[in-house]
């Protein structure tokens, strides 16, 4: 496979601009709402980052929800204002995509298209990430096994996209007690087997506040080139996954913990 170690030795770095990476040996930090919600909410997101030196900011305006009636996201229009708002400041845009005839309309405004977990096989919409030159950030499907990611990783990279990064943010199991079992095992496999980057997503990959942070840091500690977790300047008013979302005050003590336990590694 060309995303494995054997065909390409030298891990890939993906180049953002502006002296932003996401790379071995770096540790990057996301950070931001599960769902872009408002002006002010993007206002308020993109000030906590310049506060704490964070060069990348998550956020859906396109929502996969479970349920049809759950908020959806502010789409096209959403995009455009964070961008606006999040380029003025130096802050990349982390957004996920969810079928193909928005990457073209996307493109302008966004620097990492995310896949998410329940598009991590929608081979239609990687093929066309494949002739992007954007980068992308696969994540795991829900019940995705580390070879399925790698394959789903293979369309886009066999494509002629290069700027692949992989992403862990929990699988489905039997364990009910938290909202996924976030798979820190694959880390290592991830970053044994290929070049590409590997971020750990433990918002979603526990779906508790409380125990946000502690995953995250398990996350640097297991090898990770980068953490992706939710933050909201009011967790409990979120529109989607405020239980897992971190408030300003955690987010900043997390990001400090994460450099912090980054240095140490
Ligand atoms: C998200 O990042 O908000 C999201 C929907 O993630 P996932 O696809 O991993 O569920
Ligand atoms: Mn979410």
């Amino acid at each position: 496979k060309l995303v494995s170690k054997k065909w390409k030795a030298k891990p890939t770095s993906i180049d953002l601009g502006d002296n932003i990476f996401i790379k071995d040996g770096e540790m990057a930090v996301i950070t931001g709402p599960c769902s872009i919600e408002s002006e002010e909410q993007i206002r308020a997101v993109v000030a906590h980052c310049v506060e704490n030196d964070i060069k990348m900011m998550r956020g859906g305006v396109f929502k996969p929800r479970s349920s049809p009636y759950a908020f959806r996201g502010l789409g096209l229009e959403g995009l455009k204002l964070w961008y606006q708002i999040a380029s003025e400041a130096g802050i990349k845009i982390v957004t996920e995509v969810m079928q193909t005839s928005q990457i073209e309309e996307m493109y302008p405004y966004v620097d990492v298209y995310q896949v998410g977990a329940r598009n991590s096989q929608n081979f239609n919409l990687l093929d066309e990430l494949g002739k992007v030159d954007k980068a992308v950030m696969i994540k795991r499907g829900i019940s995705g096994t580390i070879e399925e990611l790698l394959q789903s990783a293979e369309y886009v990279f066999s494509g002629g996209n290069e700027k692949l990064i992989l992403c862990e943010r929990g699988i489905r199991t039997y364990e009910r007690a938290s909202r996924n079992t976030l798979d820190l095992n694959a880390i290592p496999i991830l970053k044994a087997k290929s070049h590409l980057p590997v971020i750990v997503d433990p918002s979603h990959g526990i779906g508790i506040r409380a125990y946000v942070p502690q995953m995250a840091l398990a996350g640097v500690m297991s090898g990770a080139d980068g953490i992706i977790y939710e933050s909201h300047e009011t967790p409990e008013k979120a529109y989607s996954d405020g239980q897992q979302t971190l408030d300003f005050a955690q987010s900043a003590r997390l990001a400090a913990w994460i450099r912090e336990s980054f240095a140490m590694r």
